[in-house]
């Protein structure tokens, strides 16, 4: 069903002890009933500790990552399996710097969305164009190839499980954000490309989440845009009060 959502994406920030008092806090502040769903995602070290904090609160917990092979000699590498066995069971996937430092593919996400599928995992699926495509007014085309790519392999029944996330490379940790419009016309064209390839109705219900710079400033106009179902939250996830103001921005 769609909804509105708030995602804290932490990235290589916050250890064991960081992850705690920020947790407890967000726990002590949050509303009973937020008007958004909420999900913070630490590092793997922090997962199982984030999980049993914030268990019995409207909280949910997400992984940034996971590889697709359930075990084996994939050194460094956490399954979907492992995952789940302590309490996650969402997980982010095709965020552009994976995409960017870590050379992910469309290729190789859509076989993590498979795996994630498989395994009844949530899939938060990241896409979103460069400066460069941006400028070259290329980025709905590239939108359009990583979803076709990177997610479009999925079967309706499986779209109940999956979140979109707009994040235009060119808006993430920079300051700079897409304009509300600018924001709303991908969104737009999203929710168009998923009625094309399955129906209305899942493009209808799947929540698509803007990420780039959103602030507690900007957070409100965003948000307000007809196809834009909320946040992906980089920098401003760091620091509780911003980050509940951004989850109160529906409100
Ligand atoms: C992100 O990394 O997903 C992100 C949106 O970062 P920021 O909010 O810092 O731009």
């Amino acid at each position: 069903m769609r909804k509105n959502i708030v995602a804290g994406n932490w990235k290589m920030n916050n250890d064991l002890a960081e992850t705690s008092e920020f947790l407890t806090h967000l726990k002590m502040q949050l509303v009973k009933e937020p008007e958004a769903e909420v999900y913070i995602a630490p590092a793997y070290t922090s997962l199982y500790h984030a999980f049993q904090t914030v268990k019995d609160t409207p909280i949910k917990v997400a992984a940034q990552n996971m590889h697709h092979e359930k075990k084996g000699a994939f050194t460094g590498e956490v399954s979907a399996q492992m995952l789940q066995s302590v309490g996650v069971t969402t997980v982010i996937l095709g965020h552009s710097e994976r995409r960017a430092h870590f050379q992910e593919t469309n290729e190789l996400l859509a076989q993590k969305v498979s795996a994630a599928m498989e395994a009844d995992m949530t899939v938060i699926f990241c896409f979103g164009e460069e400066l460069k495509e941006r400028k070259a007014e290329e980025h709905f085309d590239v939108v359009k190839i990583q979803l076709q790519e990177g997610i479009f392999h999925l079967k309706k029944e499986d779209w109940k499980n999956v979140i979109l996330a707009y994040e235009p490379v060119w808006a993430i940790g920079t300051g700079e954000t897409a304009s509300p419009e600018q924001a709303q016309e991908v969104h737009a064209f999203v929710r168009k490309s998923i009625a094309d390839k399955y129906d209305r109705e899942t493009a209808d219900e799947v929540s698509i989440l803007y990420g780039g710079s959103v602030k507690p400033n900007n957070a409100k106009e965003i948000f307000g845009q007809e196809d834009v179902d909320g946040g992906l939250i980089g920098g401003a996830s760091l620091n509780a009060i911003d980050f509940l103001a951004i989850v109160n921005a529906f409100e």
